[in-house]
This record gives C-alpha cells, sequence and structure tokens, in this order.
C-alpha cells in the first residue's frame, strides 16, 4: 500500500518513542483526498478500501511501518514546555514516484507517553476543519501540510460534550518543527545528529558546506518569511504560531485556532485563549523573528563556537528575514492590486487601501474582489470610487489580469466554514462537500464560487486550540 522508507529512526532513541496506535473500535472513512493518495503514489482503490481503513484508523501497522511519536518543546505563548507528540502517530516516510518524501502521520491516534493530561485522541469538528483549511491553503498557493482522509473512530471524545472521535491523516514535507531543535538542545541531546538530518531531509546541497548550520538557518528563515507573508496577503491569522508549531519545511502546521479575518483590522484575534493578542494578525510578522531567535539559540554552537561570532551570525540571520518578510508582504500586496512590482511611485497605494479598508471596517477578502471586479459599485463609498479609478488608471489591462490571478473568490471563510462543519457533524455532509470543490481552484473565478461572497460574518468570532 504504502513506500515507507524510515530515516528518522536513524536519529538517537531519545528523539522519538515507539508506540503503537491505539485502535478505534468501529472506524468509517469520513473524507478521502484521492488525487492526493495518486500524487503520494498509493493507490487510492486500495487506500480508501477496508485494508487501508484498518491502517489509517491505527488498528493495522502497514508493513515497514515506523510508528513513532516524536519528541520536541515549545514555546507556547512565550513560555518553554516540554511536549513531543501527544496524540500523532507517524506512521511512516512514503517515497512518492517521483522520489519525494512524505510523512504519513496520524492525528488522533491515541496516547504516547508525551500525552500529559491528554487523551490522544481528536474530535470529528476539528478534524473537518484542519482537513478544509489545509487542503484550502494547498490550492491558495500556500506551503502546508496536507489532508490525506478523516476517519470516525466509532467512540466519542469528551470536550465540553460527547462528539465523534476522528483521526486526520496528515501529510508533511517532514514534522521536524523549531521547537525539535529546542527540544535538542535543551536536553542536551545531539544537536548536530539533528542538523545533518534536517540537511539531508531539506538541503542537501548544503550538506558539505563549511558554514552549513548558518545556511540551514538563513534557508528556514527565508522560507517563513515568504510563508508569514503569504498568510498575511490572504488575511490569515494562524493563531498559535508558538515554536513547535513553525516548521523548518516552512509548511503551515497546526490548524487549531487559525483563521481568515473577515473584516480587515490589523489587531484581530479569533482564538479563544490569545487573551493579549500575542498573535494577532499584524503581529505575525514580528513573532517570526522571535521564533527564529530560539532555533538561532538552540544552534548556536553550530553557528560557532565562539559564542559573540554565533550571536553575530544569528543576528544576521534575522535581518534577512525582517527585510525579506517586509519586502515578500508588499509585493504580495502590490500584485492583488495590480501591480507586478512595487515602487516609490505606487508603494503608498498599498498602505492607502489597508487605510481605506480599517476606515470604512470593510471585508478583507471582499474588497480586493471588488476591486477585481469592479462590481457592486452601489455600495461603493466616495474614497472606494477614486481609489478604483486610480488604480485603474494606473494598472491598465494587465494590472486587472493580475488582480484576477492574485485575488482568491473564494476562500475558508468563517462562516462557510463553520456551517460545512456543523452540516457535516450532524450527518449532512454535502455542504462540505460542494465546499472543498469550491475551494479547489480558488482563482477560477467561476459563479458558483462568486455565489457565496454575500455570506455574513460572525460577530465575535472565536476558535479553539488542542480539540
Ligand atoms: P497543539 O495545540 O495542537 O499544538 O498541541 C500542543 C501539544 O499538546 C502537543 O504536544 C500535542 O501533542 C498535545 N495535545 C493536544 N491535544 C492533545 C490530546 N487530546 N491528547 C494528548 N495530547 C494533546
Ligand atoms: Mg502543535
Amino acid at each position: 500500500m504504502f513506500h515507507f522508507d524510515n530515516s528518522y529512526e536513524e536519529l538517537p532513541d531519545a528523539f522519538y518513542e515507539k508506540v503503537k496506535p491505539t485502535p478505534a473500535e468501529d472506524p468509517s472513512f469520513f473524507i478521502t483526498n484521492r488525487p492526493l493518495a495518486t500524487e503520494l503514489g498509493v493507490d487510492p482503490d486500495v487506500l480508501f478500501s477496508d485494508e487501508g481503513l484498518a491502517v489509517l484508523s491505527g488498528n493495522q501497522l502497514p508493513e515497514e511501518s515506523s510508528s513513532i511519536a516524536m519528541a520536541y518543546m515549545g514555546h507556547q505563548f512565550g513560555y518553554p514546555t516540554m511536549l513531543g507528540d501527544g496524540r500523532a502517530i507517524l506512521l511512516g516516510e512514503q517515497i512518492t514516484p517521483k522520489g519525494e518524501r512524505y510523512d504519513i502521520q496520524l492525528k488522533g491516534a491515541g496516547r504516547t507517553s508525551f500525552s500529559r493530561g491528554g487523551d490522544g485522541r481528536a474530535a470529528l469538528g476539528p478534524m473537518i476543519r484542519e482537513y478544509l483549511i489545509s487542503e484550502a491553503m494547498h490550492a491558495l498557493g500556500v506551503p502546508t501540510t496536507r489532508a490525506l482522509a478523516v476517519v470516525k473512530t466509532g467512540q466519542d471524545v469528551f470536550r465540553n460534550h460527547a462528539e465523534d472521535g476522528a483521526i486526520l491523516t496528515r501529510v508533511a514535507a517532514s514534522h521536524l518543527r523549531v521547537g525539535t531543535f529546542e527540544w535538542a538542545s535543551a536536553t542536551d541531546n545531539d544537536v548536530n545528529a539533528l542538523l545533518d538530518y534536517a540537511i539531508k531531509r531539506h538541503e542537501p546541497d548544503l550538506a558539505e558546506k563549511e558554514d552549513r548550520a548558518y545556511l540551514f538557518f538563513d534557508r528556514v528563515a527565508a522560507r517563513q518569511a515568504m510563508l508569514i507573508a503569504q498568510w498575511m496577503a490572504l488575511g490569515f491569522i494562524h493563531g498559535v504560531m508558538n515554536t513547535d508549531n513553525m516548521t523548518i519545511s516552512g509548511e503551515t502546521i497546526d490548524y487549531g485556532p487559525c483563521a481568515f479575518m473577515d473584516t480587515f483590522d490589523p489587531k484581530t484575534v479569533y482564538s479563544s485563549i490569545d487573551h493579549f493578542g500575542r498573535y494577532r494578525f499584524e503581529n505575525q510578522g514580528q513573532i517570526g523573528v522571535f521564533n527564529l531567535n530560539k532555533l538561532g539559540e538552540a544552534l548556536s554552537e553550530q553557528l560557532d563556537r565562539n559564542p559573540e561570532k554565533a550571536e553575530s551570525k544569528k543576528a544576521a540571520v534575522l535581518a534577512h528575514y525582517a527585510d525579506a518578510f517586509e519586502k515578500n508582504y508588499f509585493d504580495l500586496l502590490g500584485k492583488k492590486l495590480g501591480f507586478q512590482t512595487l515602487d516609490s511611485e505606487n508603494t503608498h497605494l498599498v498602505t492607502d487601501f489597508l487605510a481605506l479598508m480599517y476606515r470604512e471596517k470593510l471585508d478583507y477578502t471582499e474588497s480586493f474582489l471588488r476591486l477585481t471586479y469592479g462590481d457592486r459599485r452601489e455600495d461603493w463609498s466616495e474614497d472606494f470610487k477614486d481609489f478604483y479609478a486610480l488604480l485603474v488608471q494606473t494598472t491598465g489591462s494587465e494590472g486587472e489580469a493580475l488582480r484576477y490571478r492574485s485575488n482568491p473568490a473564494i476562500i475558508p471563510k468563517n462562516y462557510l466554514v463553520e456551517r460545512a462543519i456543523r452540516e457535516a457533524e450532524v450527518g449532512d455532509a454535502s455542504f462540505l462537500a460542494e465546499f472543498l470543490e469550491l475551494l479547489k481552484d480558488p482563482f477560477a473565478h467561476t459563479e458558483a464560487q462568486k455565489a457565496l461572497r454575500d455570506t455574513p460574518t460572525i460577530p465575535l468570532y472565536k476558535t479553539y486550540c488542542g480539540t
């Protein structure tokens, strides 16, 4: 079924725990991703048969399975904590027909030695949410872990009340995190071995380079500078950017309290536990600096034996990150307005438009669509009309085409996400299926996608972690 090659076990034993998934009582498929199975080189007819169900529910380990929970720590809301996979179990590393390597992980597969007080399980609603938003992010062109399937376990989990239990099969370029390096460094485990492993997995061309730690760190930072800029250009708020939720691969991971911003306000927070707004929309670039600084600290000895030199190399990487993030974010916003490049003449239009949306309390995604389609003028303010006229004049027909390519017709809007989950939880998954289909090509601008533009904003919307 799979074609596994498990390299993570080459690391010293302390880096993981060998653990088997806890069997599920009465498993059934809930969502299946056939195109992704095919991309991975797994026959969807086999994977989504009874034989595959036994594997994706944790009832049967496939041949050559690895079955491990990884050790890591994390700075959560600024404070360090020992974590590790408390409910996720790596089945193995799938080698695709193109020779790429992807972790196949069951999330919600039962307790491990890292579970602390948790039940090791996951509820159906949040796993649907992760499936939906991660697959949408992929289609929006954002690096992300992906979702191969959601399986119901046939057992209840208890959150505020009894809910259906579920397991999501997550696919990732790797599950190495900033927190994995922090863990190795804080516990005096072999940071060098981890660095070698991460380089072999993500930057093989750096393996023999003298300054490999610096070059590696710089590339991780460059990927985060692009990733967070992409999030923000889409109005995405990750919501829990702890260091255990920042990958080395540059993929978005952990779709707990994330959400796409409705009304544009840089201070927007949806996460129910983010009381001080640490992970608010506008702070995400800065949190990248905090997290990368932690990676730099963990890699200090590898960066340079001399602590002062190590510190200055770390500072250089953080400076590259800050510059790149700013540039990427503005470039992407420029494209959304229809500018191929930004210069001293047009950069102010980006900030002008953000200010206009803020002042008029406009919906973020919808406002860019209005600039793209030029429609719904009956609702435009005088300022909006003036802005549009100036934009059309300065960007021409090329600008219009660029706006179509840069502004999605549809995103996982909070109202629609909630509707899809709520209906699916009580047995009607038809809207979920329709929504997933419309999210597959968000830049197609079809009539069916446009038909969902008018959905409302949920007042005081809240999202939740670790569900
Ligand atoms: P997250 O908020 O998903 O990033 O999770 C933070 C930590 O809590 C990770 O170590 C998870 O493995 C762990 N965790 C979250 N939910 C559970 C659960 N239901 N049972 C055990 N561990 C959990
Ligand atoms: Mg996490």
